[in-house]
């Protein structure tokens, strides 16, 4: 199987405690992509405008990431300005300039429309609508959103959730949609909505996934080197499903190693602006990585 991902193409403005960078490769599809790259095909949906660097494009696709589905439209590329302090796990966003992304109502590639694993990256909730209608027998459908959505286009949201299996959204996130403080009374009041599956990103705390039944609790790495947490959320997406869509099989216990898988590309993209870590992992890395998380979690059995 392969991953369909839609979301968006961004030229970020980033500062964190440890430097500052000026419009770098970065948007929910691009890490998205980028991370499930390493287990499968991607077929990426997205706009860009005039002033996209080619290079950037380029370098997509070497990845071996499919651009039929990335426009160009007359005007500005998506511009994200955000800024962390030393609590890294929020960013604080500075300034949202949607240009190419407020009229984009795109047709998807007819070869597009088979896809089996659906990723409606952070974007316009009506925008993940319109492209999940054009799918024609998805069997897994995964979402994520933001503030900036949430309290912007609530009821387009709650009609994405009735149309998805997992929600995949961090804690400050899932308590302003779920308006309620407390994350498990969230969690369930989420899972009312429709999702099947709710995956709460709690940064450096590792993340959640609920079911109607159960939860299962996966940490973060503990990095040294953490220098610039953008793209986190959605790395983690992009390895979690694109680690289910090679895996072919949706039970729960694939589920959970999905998850690590997700937690380990996420550890990746933290280390450096952009998508420079990101770019390119090893399959050795990203074994070595999944590895530790086994030893860090095992209790009944120590491995080795
Ligand atoms: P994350 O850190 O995984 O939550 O996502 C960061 C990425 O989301 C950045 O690269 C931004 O370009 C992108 N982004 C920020 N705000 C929005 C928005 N309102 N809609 C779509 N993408 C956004």
């Amino acid at each position: 199987m392969g991953v369909l991902i839609v979301g968006s193409v961004a030229l970020d403005s980033v500062r964190t405690p440890f430097g500052e960078v000026e419009e770098v490769l970065g948007g929910s599809a691009t890490y998205g992509s980028i991370a499930a790259s390493y287990f499968t095909d991607v077929d990426l949906v997205a706009v860009v405008g005039e002033d996209f660097p080619e290079p950037h494009r380029e370098f997509l696709r070497r990845r071996n990431i499919n651009v039929d589905g990335l426009v160009t439209k007359p005007g500005r590329t998506f511009r994200w300005k955000g800024e962390y302090g030393f609590q890294l796990n929020e960013a604080k966003t500075l300034r949202t300039e949607l240009n190419v992304l407020e009229t984009f109502q795109p047709t998807l590639p007819a070869s597009y429309r088979q896809a089996e694993v659906v990723f409606l990256a952070n974007i316009d909730p009506e925008l993940q609508l319109h492209v999940l209608r054009q799918v024609e027998r998805p069997r897994l459908v995964a979402a994520d959103t933001m503030n900036f959505w949430i309290d912007g286009k609530r009821e387009a949201l709650l009609r994405v959730l009735k149309e998805i299996d997992l929600l995949m959204i961090n804690d400050g996130e899932a308590r302003s949609l779920a308006k309620e403080v407390n994350l498990v009374k969230a969690a369930q009041w989420i899972l009312g909505c429709g999702p099947k599956g709710l995956i709460i990103k709690r940064g450096e705390y590792g993340a959640m996934m609920f079911n109607a039944h159960r939860v299962f609790i996966a940490p973060a790495y503990p990095l040294e080197s953490v220098f610039d947490p953008t793209g986190a959320g959605d790395s983690f997406a992009g390895g979690l499903l694109g680690y289910l869509a090679q895996s072919d099989d949706l039970s729960d216990a694939t589920l959970r190693r999905a998850v690590i898988y997700g937690s380990a590309m996420a550890s990746f993209a933290v280390e450096a602006f952009s998508v420079d870590r990101l770019k390119d992992v090893t399959e050795e890395a990203l074994q070595t990585r999944v590895r530790e998380f086994k030893a860090m979690t095992a209790f009944e059995e120590i491995v080795p």
